[in-house]
């Protein structure tokens, strides 16, 4: 039997571009939420940081990357459930729609269901994992939309990205501007609705970190944040499902859109969709934090 000594759940692969848009100075607006963020801790044993030596990516980092955007031509976002079709695939794929949409302040679509993918046996194992790399470089480009900034697949099998890999929740290219993310481990052993909740969290947890690499944000090594990269379930649970003020400061950079924007359209999401209350309570804070700057 082959053992699999790492685990490395969150990889991307980075494409550099050539072009440099001219860099915009950061909104002071998002630097005034940096009083509710918490510095990043030291990693334990197992985390991320422990196995991957990272050097971040600073906001002006950020700007002169040439990270993809979205244009005239290509506004959407898509997202496509892949393998068996079921009423709960297509429950989180709505919930993940309105998230993505709020979080990025991009307009988000689903395609039609890809339920037989075709994937080799030899990128099947036994196990029945699909090879996320496959994926990524065969198949969702075969469905990619000419209006599509960008494509993530999302499914109930659980996903390898490499031979010596374990797992893995999600993989982007951004090269080909899609990504693939699986919610197989993300089942709670709690029962009903919890369960489901705690799916639909991690889920949309990934969803916009995967999403996040594919506006060419890098992980995040200063504050607690849902760019931090994680090695286990055990480690993403305990990180932040929203942005740091920094990595914010480059989504805002991105969208040309003001945090405000964010904050406003994430408490509507989480208030009326998927009820958090530690989220709800920060994003309150942050649109308190942001209206009192208007008053100075
Ligand atoms: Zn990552
Ligand atoms: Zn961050």
């Amino acid at each position: 039997m082959l053992k699999y000594p790492f685990i490395k759940p969150f990889y991307v692969i980075m494409s550099l571009g050539f072009l440099c848009f001219s860099c915009q100075t950061k909104s002071s607006h998002t630097d005034a939420l940096i009083v509710l963020d918490y510095v990043k801790q030291k990693p334990m044993e197992g985390d991320w940081l422990m196995d991957h030596e990272e050097s971040g990516q600073s906001f002006e980092d950020y700007c002169s990357s040439s990270p993809i955007r979205s244009t005239r031509e290509r506004p959407f976002l898509y997202i496509v459930g892949m393998g068996e079709a079921s009423e709960q695939k297509l429950k989180i794929l709505k919930t993940i729609q309105k998230g993505l949409s709020a979080f990025y302040q991009i307009p988000v679509r689903i395609l039609s269901d890809l339920p037989h993918p075709s994937i080799p046996q030899e990128h099947i194992r036994e196990n029945g994992q699909w090879d996320a790399k496959w994926i990524i470089d065969e198949i969702l480009p075969e469905h990619f939309p000419d209006s599509a900034m960008a494509l993530i697949a999302f499914t109930e099998r659980d996903l390898y990205p490499g031979n010596d890999w374990n797992y893995v929740f999600g993989l982007a290219s951004l090269k080909n501007r899609v990504g693939v993310s699986s919610y197989a481990r993300f089942e709670c052993e709690c029962a009903g609705d919890i369960a489901e909740k705690m799916c639909y969290m991690r889920t949309l947890h990934v969803a916009i970190h995967e999403t996040g690499h594919m506006f060419g944000i890098k992980h995040c090594i200063d504050f607690e944040c849902c760019m931090n990269g994680s090695n286990s379930l055990f480690e993403l649970d305990r990180q932040e499902n929203r942005m740091c003020h920094e990595c914010l400061a480059k989504l805002c950079w991105n969208r040309t859109i003001s945090p405000e924007k964010h904050v406003a359209a994430m408490l509507k999401f989480y208030s009326k969709y998927l009820p958090d209350t530690s989220l709800i309570s920060y994003y309150r804070s942050a649109q308190e934090c942001l209206k009192n700057l208007d008053l100075i």
